[in-house]
C-alpha cells in the first residue's frame, strides 16, 4: 500500500537549485550575510509586505532571539496549544510562562482571558497564529498598550497570511516565521523575524551572530543563528512557486471540506473572515460520541491504510514533563488536544488520495 504522509516538502526543479548554488563554488562565500541571504531578505520584505525581515538558521532560534532582543523580565503570557518550541524560547530566556486558554472556534489565545493573568511581573504576550489562524491582534494590541507589554507572535504557521489585507508580520512588536522543510515556504531549515521598527535591524543582526557588534566588540550574550547561502538559495527557488503552492493547497482543502462536510461528529477547519489564508494544515476535530470513533481510533484506522495523520498538538505543552509545573486551568485547550487530528496536506497531494482518505473516514472500516 502506498504511504501517504501528513506532509511532503515542496522542491524546486533540481537543475534550478543546482544552477543557483553553482556560483558558490566561485565566490566561496557560504554564510554571514552572503549575496543570496541579502536577496532573500529583500524579496521576503516585498512578498510578506512588512518593513523588515531578518533571516535566521531556524525558526526556534529566531523566536529565542526575538525575546532576547526585547529585554523581557519576569512572566510571559502564552498559549499551551502550540509546538513546544514556543515555550522553550520563553523559558530559555529565563522567563516564566503563564498559560492562557484558547478560543474554541480558531484555537488561538483567548484575548478575553489575558487580563486576568497579568501581574506586576508580566512583561509580554507570546501568542501563536496556530494553523495560520490569526490571533485577535486588535484586542491583544489594546491590552498590551494598556499594560505596557511587548507582543511577540509565533507566526511559524502563518507565512503569507494577511489580516484585513495587511501582512501578518505587521502586528505586535516582532513576529517569527519558520522556514522548516515541513512548512508552507521553506529554506530546508530556516526562520525569520518580521518587524516594523527599523532600529531593531542592527541589534538582531548582532544577536544572530554571537552578539558581536564589530570585529573587536561584543555587546550581548547571544546565539549563532545565521542562515547560510545554501538555505537562502533554496528559499529564492521556492519563492518562485509559492503562490502556486498555496493555491494547490487551497484546492486540496476545499475537496476535504466538501467530502467531510456531512459526516456527523467531524468538524473541519474553516478559514476565518477577513483573513487571506495559506492552507498550511487541515485539522479536523472528532467528537467521539457523534462520530463513533475516538481521535486515537481514527488515527490508527488511517495508519492501517498506511496513511499518516498527526495528533497536532497532542500532548499539550503543559502536559510535557518539563512544563507540568506551569499547568493552569485551560479546559478548552485540554479538550482540543484530545480531539484534534491533522490530515495529510501538501501542494502535490493527489485528489485521488484525498478522496481515499475521506472514504476511510466515512466508512470507519479498517483494512
Ligand atoms: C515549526 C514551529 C516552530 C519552530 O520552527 P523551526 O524552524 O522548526 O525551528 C515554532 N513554533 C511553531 C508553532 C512551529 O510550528
Amino acid at each position: 500500500m502506498k504511504q501517504i504522509n501528513v506532509t511532503r516538502s515542496s522542491m524546486p526543479p533540481f537543475e534550478e537549485y543546482v544552477e543557483k548554488i553553482k556560483k558558490l563554488w566561485d565566490t566561496r562565500w557560504l554564510s554571514n550575510c552572503g549575496e543570496y541571504h541579502e536577496q532573500l531578505e529583500k524579496k521576503l520584505e516585498e512578498y510578506l509586505q512588512v518593513p523588515n525581515v531578518s533571516l535566521f538558521s531556524n525558526g526556534h532560534l529566531s523566536l529565542y532571539t526575538a525575546i532576547n532582543a526585547l529585554d523581557l523580565q519576569g512572566e510571559v503570557i502564552t498559549t499551551p496549544f502550540t509546538f513546544v518550541s514556543t515555550t522553550h524560547a520563553i523559558v530559555q530566556n529565563g522567563l516564566t510562562p503563564v498559560f492562557c486558554d484558547i478560543k474554541p472556534n480558531d484555537y488561538t489565545i483567548d484575548a478575553d482571558k489575558i487580563e486576568a493573568l497579568i501581574t506586576d511581573k508580566t512583561s509580554a504576550i507570546v501568542a501563536v497564529h496556530v494553523y495560520g489562524n490569526v490571533c485577535d491582534v486588535e484586542k491583544i494590541e489594546k491590552i498590551a498598550k494598556k499594560h505596557n507589554l511587548k507582543v511577540i507572535y509565533d507566526a511559524a504557521h502563518a507565512f503569507g497570511v494577511k489580516y484585513k489585507g495587511i501582512g501578518i508580520g505587521n502586528f505586535g512588536d516582532i513576529s517569527m516565521m519558520s522556514f522548516h522543510a515541513t512548512k508552507v515556504f521553506h529554506t530546508i531549515e530556516g526562520g525569520a523575524l518580521l518587524y516594523k521598527d527599523h532600529d531593531l535591524k542592527k541589534k538582531l543582526a548582532s544577536l544572530r551572530n554571537f552578539g558581536l557588534t564589530s570585529q573587536e566588540e561584543c555587546e550581548y550574550t547571544a546565539m549563532n543563528a545565521k542562515m547560510n547561502e545554501f538555505q537562502a538559495a533554496m528559499g529564492l527557488c521556492n519563492l518562485l512557486t509559492i503562490d502556486e503552492d498555496i493555491l494547490k493547497r487551497k484546492k486540496a482543502v476545499e475537496i476535504y471540506q466538501r467530502e467531510l462536510k456531512n459526516i456527523p461528529g467531524i468538524t473541519c477547519w474553516q478559514k476565518q473572515d477577513n483573513v487571506e489564508a495559506n492552507y498550511i494544515y487541515f485539522p479536523i476535530v472528532i467528537d467521539e460520541k457523534e462520530y463513533g470513533l475516538s481521535r486515537d481510533q481514527l488515527f490508527e484506522l488511517l495508519k492501517s491504510y498506511n496513511i499518516n495523520s498527526r495528533k497536532y498538538f497532542y500532548p499539550l505543552v503543559t502536559d510535557f514533563k518539563c512544563y507540568q509545573k506551569y499547568k493552569s486551568y485551560t479546559p478548552i485547550a485540554d479538550d482540543l488536544a484530545k480531539k484534534v487530528l491533522t490530515l495529510p496536506l501538501y501542494s502535490d497531494l493527489e485528489t485521488a488520495d484525498i478522496l481515499k482518505i475521506c472514504d476511510i473516514i466515512r466508512s470507519k472500516k479498517g483494512v
